[in-house]
């Protein structure tokens, strides 16, 4: 609540008192900076179906673009609770095929289509991810073309506003440039049989944000991260007893970045903020998951700096100094 204060405070020049009836009666509409980096996390969870978490979607804001980074469960909801169109997503970023970064993609895709003001596409999808994703973008057009064809002739929706217009990308490099933004992909480590895997860099006037993607540790990302003021980084952690519990619990912490091996990547980076989203958090019934305190503990062992694990719906905006704030903000 004290930085959802000092937000309004410096924005509208308003006494706090005032704001607080204010913040009750307004819309949870967000103002983007006029300069440096937004960066709204969506969906901070993993395939579980938790209602906490929403699957992974990523959404920064910089100069005039809207840019979504990942398209997990749940994307449409969380972009309606900001105020945000889903025909307003300029771009979507792909970090790698596994479904949960991917089960809210046709619904993005389908209801920004519509004609209420949460949709209303006239232009094609901009999707920018690694060789293979057309493939992906094609099927999706095969087992929705009967709405589409019924909604073409019926509503008479722009033939346009439900093409995908694709850029495929095989190696490292920049993926986006325009207007002074630029989207760096990176491969990553996400284990031997998932691949392509990648994470990305933003860079905007001097800020940078990197989202790590789905890793596990990698020398490839802290090169890339160099110089970042905010990392973004996948966490996993499941208690001891949990190993014995299940053989595919190693199998699935294998595939993703424990604490202690994040902090050695937040120590070699020295961003501004650390932070986790996608958290990969093991339970059974005997086994509770490990909680946000130990998550810290554990990264504590090898980093030091300003570290915190993500929610739905925190907002950074990243100017000289980083600023969180909670939603409702
Ligand atoms: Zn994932
Ligand atoms: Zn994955």
């Amino acid at each position: 609540m004290q930085a959802i204060q000092e937000q309004w405070n410096i924005k509208t020049g308003l006494a706090v008192t005032a704001l607080i009836v204010l913040a009750a009666a307004l819309p949870p509409q967000i103002v983007a900076q006029e300069q440096g980096i937004d960066v709204t996390l969506l969906g901070t969870g993993d395939p579980v179906p938790r209602v906490d978490r929403f699957g992974p979607a990523i959404l920064v804001e910089a100069g005039e673009y809207q840019l979504l980074f990942d398209a997990g469960r749940g994307v449409t909801q969380r972009l309606r609770q900001l105020e945000i169109s889903l025909s307003d997503i300029d771009a979507v970023f792909i970090t790698h095929f596994h479904s949960d970064h991917l089960s809210g993609l046709p619904d993005l895709w389908l209801t920004g289509w519509l004609p209420p003001p949460f949709g209303r596409r006239s232009q094609p999808m901009r999707m920018i991810g690694p060789d293979g994703l057309s493939e992906i973008l094609n099927g999706l057009r095969q087992a929705f073309d009967p709405d589409i064809q019924i909604r073409l002739v019926d509503e008479q929706l722009p033939p346009q506003g439900i093409e995908f217009d694709i850029r495929e990308y095989s190696a490292d490099g920049i993926v986006f440039d325009e207007e002074g933004v630029t989207v760096t992909a990176f491969a990553v480590d996400h284990g031997q049989y998932i691949k392509p895997s990648y994470g990305y860099r933003v860079d905007y006037e001097g800020r940078s944000v990197v989202l790590s993607g789905d890793t596990r540790f990698d020398e490839n990302l802290i090169q890339a991260a160099q110089g970042a003021d905010v990392v973004i980084h996948e966490v996993a952690a499941a208690r001891e007893e949990m190993l014995a519990f299940d053989d595919r619990i190693q199998l699935i912490l294998d595939h993703h970045t424990t604490p202690e091996e994040a902090g050695i990547v937040f120590d070699r980076v020295g961003p501004k903020l650390a932070l986790y989203s996608h958290l990969t958090l093991l339970s059974s019934p005997d086994s509770p998951e490990v909680t946000v305190e130990e998550l810290i503990q554990r990264t504590r062992t090898n980093y030091s700096g300003r570290l915190l694990v993500g929610e739905d719906l925190m907002r950074l905006e990243i100017g000289d100094s980083v600023s969180v704030y909670r939603f409702p903000y």
